[in-house]
């Protein structure tokens, strides 16, 4: 009877959020509507972004334009609106008590801030200060009546809540939402089940759920402030990781590998005899970490990891001439034509003394030549296959695919990587190689379910790319110096911006450039090609042809140029715009040269004026040649999401932990999960009864969770 009885009980977690006092179901669906809440549940976990500390306030005169967040009291003297049309802001002058002034702009919302902005009327600002034609300024700053922000309070801090304009147009601000929260904590707050065993809050200094999810709406102060945020992205990294490993040991038990364990004729022919240059050691240990993988049983799903240039694809090779030794195909997959053919031209001439039969697939393989292709790829007489993505299609039928090299990976998408693994009644192993570095808490979470393997180590005899940044008044300079370059017998290449939104207006730019220099080398003994994306195939290819073989010292381009392409005879790289490229694709683009024996440049071109970030980017490529370094300001400049391509921003939404900010935390939380899953893979111990609850919930929420690889 009980037990029937306790099937229907309702976690008071669950219930619709149009029954809490206060609410109703006009305010429900608002709140459904614009923040995504439904239930109890959700509520309570819509944290404070930010908490008012009400006794810190600045006078205008002593902020700094660097400083972080300020908060500043005083009333605006003056609003106007400034400009025309879409270009119109509008911008207030702000006095506090000292009498000193700051300006603060909007450039939306306008009319809603020209409506409810009263002139002299004591407000409280909070925002970031900045510097704005020399000025201090601050935009779109919080704004609360100095009147509602002196309301009663428990406490020195309170949560501020993000709410949107709807909802603020309907009067549920942030204070409403505190309000609501206070009534609902007592009602649910004892239903919060402990998600942490007692051991590992105990190691790690963490508090209890229930105490964390108090503090953060209404702490105490400062300190239970910190130790609450701490315990709970602690318990958010902890599930994540405990996610990924799930998924690695539910694969590694259910999916057999292919035992490709002997190491035999084609492998030790080519090293021996064909192999144009000794191995680094880096290499060499990393060939041996994947070697180890294929030969035990288990399915190989590993990244490697390597800088421009570190020499990925000969590993990839090796470990390709592995899987021919115990009779099993290979592929190579590139995210782009020309990168894929290059493939196919670099491994097609390592192999060419060798009895190995390599084919290439693309968008653009004609039909007659696809049918052939398709019937000895079955026939098992095509020993390794490269190709774009259009290798993973339906058609594409195998007679026994052991591995598959997935290059550049960050391109492709999940269900894409998927389709392979049906490629074969055992799926192949699959060895995925990144174009440039990425931080050890992105391989931590985006990539935390595979092995990794690091290159870090440059073949040898290779000088550091030397990299300046010149302003576009100092271009005829820098014809100089490409000049001087080209005397020497060397080619530059020229790379203009191309990104989507301003497509015209770039090509614009390409062909202003290209004109441009075709006139400052129009001397006959000047070849000058361009290469972009509009161009046909055929086209970009006899270009591309052109310059790999000499016939031409420059080569303008837009980025099609930016993975892969291999001409060690080429020692200078002009960026143009460069404040417009991210920093990864900075980094490829530099590796382009510097792969000869010559000492070889990079030169940043950029106008006058750079934003904060376009500086910090030039200056980071200007000051180290190492991937690592430059793939950790890049993610700290953009955010995790924004690195890894729409595709897989959806595992990197954390709720409240940071992997940036949090890195420490998130070693902390690996090393926990590492230990429980090499310990207690099961989860049998009665201690992590709590883990595996826990573990089931998230799991049944997002199922699609485990797909990610
Ligand atoms: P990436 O890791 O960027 O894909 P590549 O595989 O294209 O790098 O290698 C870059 C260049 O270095 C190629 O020309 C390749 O032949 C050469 N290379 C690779 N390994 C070595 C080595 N051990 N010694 C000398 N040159 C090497
Ligand atoms: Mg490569």
């Amino acid at each position: 009877m009980l037990d029937l009885y306790s099937q229907h009980k309702v976690n008071p977690l669950d219930t619709p959020i149009e029954f809490l006092k206060g609410v109703g179901p006009m305010r429900a669906e608002l709140l459904r509507t614009e923040l995504g809440i439904r239930f109890y549940g959700d509520l309570l976990l819509y944290f404070p972004f930010r908490h008012i500390d009400r006794s810190q306030f600045y006078a205008i005169s002593e902020i700094d334009a660097n400083a972080a967040m300020v908060q500043v009291k005083g009333r605006f003297i003056r609003i106007d609106a400034i400009g025309k049309q879409r270009a119109t802001r509008m911008v207030g002058a702000f006095q506090d008590e000292q009498g000193a002034i700051m300006e603060v702009a909007w450039f939306r919302s306008l009319t809603w801030i020209k409506q409810s902005i009263k002139l002299n009327t004591d407000y409280v600002l909070f925002g970031k200060p900045g510097l704005f034609n020399g000025k201090l300024q601050m935009t779109h700053p919080e704004i609360e009546l100095l009147e509602n922000f002196n309301k009663p309070l428990k406490g020195g801090l309170e949560g501020v809540y993000n709410t949107t304009e709807k909802l603020k147009a309907r009067k549920i601000d942030s204070r409403v939402i505190r309000k609501l929260m206070e009534t609902l904590l007592p009602l649910v707050i004892k239903s919060i089940p402990e998600t942490l065993p007692g051991y590992i809050r105990k190691r790690q200094k963490l508090q209890p759920k229930q105490w964390s999810l108090k503090e953060i709406h209404f702490p105490e102060n400062m300190e239970s402030l910190a130790q609450a945020k701490h315990s709970l992205k602690f318990e958010e990294l902890f599930y994540v990781q405990m996610r990924l490993m799930s998924i690695k040991a539910k694969r590694n038990k259910e999916i057999p590998g292919q035992v490709l364990s002997a190491v035999g004729e084609h492998f030790n022919n080519f090293y021996t005899n064909h192999l144009p240059f000794e191995l680094t050691n880096a290499q060499k240990r990393v060939i041996k970490e994947i070697r180890k993988d294929m030969g035990t049983g288990k399915q190989l799903n590993r990244l490697l990891q390597g800088d421009v240039g570190s020499g990925k694809t000969v590993v990839a090779l090796l470990c390709a001439l592995i899987a021919i030794d115990n009779g099993f195909q290979a592929a190579i997959m590139a995210p782009t034509e020309i990168l894929a053919t290059q493939h196919y031209e670099t491994i097609f001439d390592l192999l060419s003394e060798m009895h190995i039969n390599v084919a290439l697939l693309t968008g653009s393989s004609k039909t007659a030549y696809r049918k052939k292709l398709h019937a000895n790829l079955e026939n098992g007489q095509i020993h390794i296959l490269i190709g774009t993505h259009a290798l993973i299609e339906d058609k594409v039928k195998f007679n026994n695919l052991g591995f598959v090299v997935i290059d550049e990976q960050h391109r492709f998408g999940v269900a894409q990587r998927s389709k392979l693994w049906r490629k074969n009644a055992i799926p192949p192993h699959i060895l995925v190689m990144t174009a440039t570095p990425i931080p050890r808490t992105l391989a931590m979470t985006v990539y935390g379910d595979l092995d990794v393997s690091v290159i870090d180590e440059l073949p040898p005899g290779r000088k550091p790319i030397k990299t300046v940044h010149r302003r576009d008044n100092h271009r005829l300079q820098v014809f100089g110096f490409m000049k001087d370059e080209i005397k020497k017998g060397r080619q530059v290449y020229v790379v203009y911006p191309l990104i989507e939104e301003s497509e015209t207006l770039d090509y614009k730019d390409l062909m202003d450039g290209y004109e441009s220099i075709t006139r400052a080398f129009s001397n006959e003994s000047y070849q000058v090609s361009i290469v972009h994306g509009k161009m046909k195939p055929e086209a970009k290819d006899f270009e591309m042809k052109r310059f790999a073989e000499g016939k031409c010292q420059i080569m303008v381009a837009t980025t099609v140029i930016e993975v892969g392409v291999n001409v060690p005879n080429a020692s200078v790289m002009v960026i143009e715009s460069s404040e417009r490229f991210g920093l990864s694709q900075l980094h490829q683009l530099r590796g382009r040269v510097g792969r000869g024996a010559d000492q070889s440049y990079c030169i940043l071109m950029t106008g006058n004026k750079l934003s904060n970030e376009g500086r910090k980017r030039i200056q980071t490529m200007c000051e180290t040649n190492d991937g690592f370094r430059i793939a950790e300001v890049d993610l700290k400049l953009r955010g995790p999401g924004d690195l890894m391509g729409t595709q897989q921003s959806g595992i990197m939404e954390f709720h409240i932990a940071d992997i940036v900010k949090d890195a420490e935390l998130l070693q902390q939380a690996r090393i926990e999960a590492e230990y429980i899953y090499s310990n207690d893979a099961e989860l049998a111990h009665e201690q992590l009864l709590i883990v595996r609850h826990q573990l089931t919930s998230l799991m049944k929420k997002r199922p699609n969770w485990g797909r990610i690889s």
